[in-house]
Order: C-alpha cells, then structure tokens, then sequence
C-alpha cells in the first residue's frame, strides 16, 4: 500500500508489468502525476480503467497537499503556502521567484521544501527549532509539496526551475525520504529537475554528508556553520558535536572531491554575538584554500529577540572574509515581512504564518 508519488518510476515499472500491462502504461502514470498534478486515482487521465482499478485492489492511492493558506509578499515574488499533509500535519513551502531579463515571464522559480515537521536541532535563532519536533516526512510529502506549487505555476505558465531543502526541518536527519524525494524530483521520467537545480542544506550531519557524497550525485550541498570555532558554534547550535567545526570543513572537502561540486558554508549574521572582525578573521583562515563559497545571511527577527547586525557590520565581515581570500557572498532575503525567510517557518499556535493574517 503506497501512495504512487512514492514510487521511482523502475518500481512504479514493476507494479503495472506485474498486473499485467505493459511498460509503456508507468511512464503515462508518471506523466499524469507529474505533467498533469494528479491529486487523486481519477484524475489520473488517460490510463484505462483496469490499471486504476489494479492500483485501488493493491491499496495504492494518489496523495496531495492541501492548501490551509497562503500569503504573498508585498513584492509579489516570495509566496509562503500552509500546507496540511494526509494525516493532518501542517508544514510550510516558499516559493521564490526572481524576475528574468525580459519582465519576468519566466521567473526563476525556486521551491524551498520541508523535509520534517519541526525540527529537533534546536538552533537558538531558527523559529522551526524553537519549536522542537514532530515528525519526518515522508519523500511523497516532500514531492506533494513541489507538485502542489507546480500545478499552481502551470496556471501562470511557468514552472519549477529550482528546489532548495531549505524549508522546516533538517534534511539530513531524515536521510532516506530526502534522498527518496531528491531521486523522484530529479528522475527524467518523474519531477525531472536537472540535479545541478537541487539544493540540500544541512546542520551538518556527518555521517550522512558522506552518505550523500557516496551517492555521486550533481546535488549543491550547503552546510549551515554560523560560527568558525566549536564554542561558539555549541552556543549556537545546542546539538552540534565539540569538533564540529573541523569536521565540516573537512566533510566540505570531501564532498566536492567526491562530486564536484562546490560546497556552500551558510552564517547566519547575529547582531554582537558572532559578527565581530576578529571573528571574520578567524573563520577566513579557517576557510582559506578549501574552495568553499561563504553564504552571510543577516538573520531573520524571531521571537528569540536576535536582531542582525547593521549593514556596516555585515559588510565589513563580507570585506574581511574576501580579503581574506575566501569567496563569500550576503544573501539577500526574501520575504521576511510575511515570516517566510529563513528559520521563520513556524507552524504552531499563532505564530509566523498565522500572524500573517493581518496583512
Ligand atoms: N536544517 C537545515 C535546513 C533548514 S534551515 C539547516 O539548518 O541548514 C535553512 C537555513 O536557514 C539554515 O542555513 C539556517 O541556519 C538558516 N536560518 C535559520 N534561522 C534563521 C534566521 N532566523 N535568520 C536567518 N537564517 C536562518
Ligand atoms: Fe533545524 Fe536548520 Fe532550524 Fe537548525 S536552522 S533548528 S537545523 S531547521
């Protein structure tokens, strides 16, 4: 018994050969769930009645998320959906779009997904971690939630071109569904993003970082430091181990040896607590030479009371890690005025999205 959005299109092969119909019925399957957004057994057009029927007998079901609410920024490109899982669980999905050259017609539209309800890391600064965890997805609800803005996009004829596991939840802690959803999402006979559009951020779980790594996948990594020594970082991110630091940087290397692809080390800026030059200073010599790319993000207000640091303090950090002969860029945020930049994805009572009511 499985939902069909869960099956990668070799063992969505071996069911229908094995009721009896031919190969060539999986990929109209596939086509129907990905090109046409299926959200149930009889909206799946074009198979015959006796596959749909072999699909019900053996328990098999079409799953979809279900829209509670969705609000958009001010600028009409950031758009944060509720979404409600089967069994009633409320996540959250962005969809970011970045106009292209000739009046945005075909925005680069990127989805940032969920991978868990909540999230069990505890980072002090991140609204999804304060709010501890509930629950893994599953890899069909990591695809729901891109099909579902896919079926939207469709409507303004545009489509997916980007999706970042960057929503709620640490994707790495929840190993095989993510890499169940990257494999349906990249798969040219399902979702069929190219892999080089994927990008899996991490707190910095070792062990599957090189799971990942092993995979030999075009997947970008991006791996969530935040402070360029191990004191700090614990301060930061209440579960990281006391070598952490090392550790990633090393991981770091290795994985884009392995790959091929260059890794990306996200800071989220924190206004006196680990924006000071000596600090810069400090994670330039740590990151010199690894052929990493440095990702300051000026962090989101949440109910933690962080605040980011003024645009002086962040540029003359951005200033020191180049000098220092690091790649480094600050991420511009998208968003934050409807609580949908990072680490403000938060779906309990009253807060973030539900606080968005007013707009
Ligand atoms: N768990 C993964 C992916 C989800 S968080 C991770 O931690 O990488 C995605 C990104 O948002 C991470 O880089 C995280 O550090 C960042 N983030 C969390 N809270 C934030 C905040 N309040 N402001 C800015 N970035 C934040
Ligand atoms: Fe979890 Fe990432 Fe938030 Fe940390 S920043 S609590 S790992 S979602």
């Amino acid at each position: 018994m499985s939902d069909l959005y869960r099956f990668l299109p070799e063992e969505l092969d071996t069911v229908v050969t094995g009721g009896g119909h031919p190969r060539y019925r999986a990929d109209q399957v596939l086509h129907g769930l990905y090109q046409g957004s299926a959200v149930d057994l009889q909206s799946l057009a074009g198979i015959p009645a006796t596959l749909r029927a072999l699909f019900f007998e053996q328990g098999h079901s079409v799953g979809s998320a279900g829209e509670v609410r969705r609000v958009v920024s001010d600028d009409g490109e950031t758009t944060k959906l509720l979404l409600r899982m089967g069994d009633g669980t409320l996540i959250e999905t962005v969809l970011m779009q970045y106009p292209d050259e000739d009046g945005g017609k075909h925005p680069r539209s990127t989805v940032c997904v969920s991978t868990q309800a909540g999230c069990a890391m505890g980072c002090v600064f991140c609204a999804t971690g304060q709010m501890g965890f509930e629950r893994n997805l599953r890899a069909e609800e990591v695809v729901a939630q891109v099909v579902h803005i896919s079926r939207a996009l469709r409507e303004r004829e545009q489509h997916v071109t980007n999706v970042v596991f960057m929503g709620m939840g640490e994707p790495l802690a929840n190993y095989p569904e993510t890499l169940r959803a990257v494999k349906l999402l990249t798969h040219p006979r399902a979702f069929g993003l190219g892999q080089r559009s994927v990008t899996i951020s991490t707190v910095g779980v070792l062990r599957s970082i090189e799971r990942l790594a092993e995979e030999k996948l075009q997947v970008g990594l991006a791996i969530s430091l935040h402070a360029p020594n191990d004191d700090l970082r614990r301060r930061l991110v209440p579960t990281a181990s006391p070598t952490s630091v090392g550790d990633l940087v090393a991981a770091a290397k290795r994985y884009a040896k392995t790959t091929g692809r260059r890794v990306t080390f996200e800071y989220a800026l924190l206004d006196g607590l680990n924006d000071s030059p000596a600090l810069a200073r400090e994670l330039a010599a740590l990151l010199v030479g690894s052929g990493t790319h440095v990702n300051l993000i000026p962090v989101n207000a949440t109910s933690g009371g962080f605040r980011p640091p003024p645009r002086g303090r962040v540029l003359a950090f951005e200033a020191i890690l180049r000098e220092g002969g690091v790649n480094c860029t600050v991420r511009v945020e998208k968003g934050a005025e409807i609580a949908a930049a990072c680490g403000q994805l938060r779906t309990d009572e009253g807060r973030g999205l539900i606080s968005a009511d007013s707009l």
